[in-house]
């Protein structure tokens, strides 16, 4: 049995005391994946600090014109938000894609973030895992690697961020706030979460005595033409094997901006600004949609069972891209099927 001591934070500066005070300490806010994490021994927190009484459960519109989400909003109530519906269809899509009702009611904003991947072997303490035990070696290099990384793994590390609703908000150009000892931070998305490198221990950028406060949407939500695909092996409540978040802003056919972000491929939501720069001036057309995956796979490797992910990750990009461009969205087309 593992001891832990249990406290629950009064306010935002209680809780930056209490996790600099011990840096074995985890804040619990959901529960949804920590909770699981303890219970396999993947996690053996000293002390679970509880921030789910903190004020950070608003939605609120920023001076800019985009939106201010708190930490601990739901990912139900993110997803059915008015204003996440009109203007960020996107991210609603990404987030309705993922998990299932119950556990979207119990996930926040924040958890969704700083989930763990889901690579089989870092759940199953009697197997090498650099993530979970650094230095003790890859399991899945060379094992059942079906799930894993094709783009920016490295030699100790090749698992995948499980995470939906980050490659909409990667797409999104969504910025992370962050509080600690020093004052509060903003965060580009796309330096929030790290590759594995040599240290696939540490999944963000997140220092040891800071919370996430908030995530910022930019104005801009790319409402009419954009898609979430996601491609996985049962059609609910299953994680990405691929998935892509496309949104484009179109001028008489030729796009005039572009935004790729892809799921289930590498230890973070994969983003090429180079692709996207390459699709921008171009006509919204197959062809260029299959140049820019070419593009944007160019270095994609394979461990030999997820070989497969990167023509599927070709066909699910031109794919995500001619709806977006085509303002068919997959959800509208899940919603046909039914
Ligand atoms: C069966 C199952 C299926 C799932 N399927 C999907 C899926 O298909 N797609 C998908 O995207 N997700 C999926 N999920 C994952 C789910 O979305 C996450 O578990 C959830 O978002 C985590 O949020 P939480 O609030 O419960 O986090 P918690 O479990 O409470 O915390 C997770 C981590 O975040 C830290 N933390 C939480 N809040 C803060 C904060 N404000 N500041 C700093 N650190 C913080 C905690 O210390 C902990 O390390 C699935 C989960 C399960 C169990
Ligand atoms: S891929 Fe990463 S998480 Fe999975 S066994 Fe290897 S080191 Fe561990």
């Amino acid at each position: 049995m593992n001891n832990f001591e249990f406290s629950r934070a009064s306010d935002v500066a209680d809780a930056i005391r209490q996790i600099a005070a011990d840096p074995d300490a985890k804040f619990v806010a959901g529960g949804t994946n920590l909770i699981d994490l303890i219970k396999e021994g993947v996690a053996r927190p000293s002390r679970l600090i509880d921030i789910t009484r903190l004020p950070l459960n608003r939605i609120d519109e920023t001076p800019e014109g985009g939106l201010r989400i708190g930490a601990l909003v739901p990912n139900s109530d993110l997803a059915y938000h008015p204003q996440i519906e009109s203007r960020y269809p996107l991210l609603r899509s990404a987030i309705l894609a993922g998990a299932s009702p119950q556990l979207r009611n119990m996930a926040s904003t924040a958890g969704n973030l700083l989930q763990r991947t889901r690579c089989f072997y870092f759940y199953d303490t009697t197997t090498p895992c650099n993530k979970r035990e650094p230095g003790s070696g890859c399991s899945a290099i060379d094992g059942f690697n079906r799930m894993h990384a094709i783009l920016g793994t490295s030699e100790h590390c090749i698992a995948t961020h499980p995470s939906d609703m980050c490659v909409a908000l990667a797409a999104l150009d969504a910025r992370v706030l962050a509080m600690g000892r020093g004052g509060e931070r903003a965060v580009a998305f796309g330096d929030f979460h790290r590759l594995p490198g040599d240290t696939p221990q540490r999944d963000t950028n997140l220092r040891d005595d800071e919370i996430i406060t908030a995530i910022e949407l930019p104005a801009n939500g790319f409402s009419t033409n954009y898609s979430y695909l996601k491609i996985r092996d049962r059609l609910s409540y299953a994680f990405a094997l691929v998935a892509v978040a496309a949104a484009l802003d179109l001028d008489n056919g030729v796009v005039r901006e572009a935004r790729l972000a892809l799921g289930g491929v590498a230890h973070k939501p994969w983003r090429d600004r180079d692709v996207e720069a390459q699709l921008r001036g171009a006509p919204a057309n197959r062809e260029n949609f299959a140049l820019a995956a070419d593009a944007l796979l160019r270095d994609a490797r394979g461990f030999g069972n997820n070989d497969f992910k990167i023509e599927l990750a070709r066909r699910a990009i031109v794919r995500a891209l001619t709806q977006a461009a085509k303002a068919t969205p997959q959800s509208q087309a899940d919603k046909r099927i039914r």
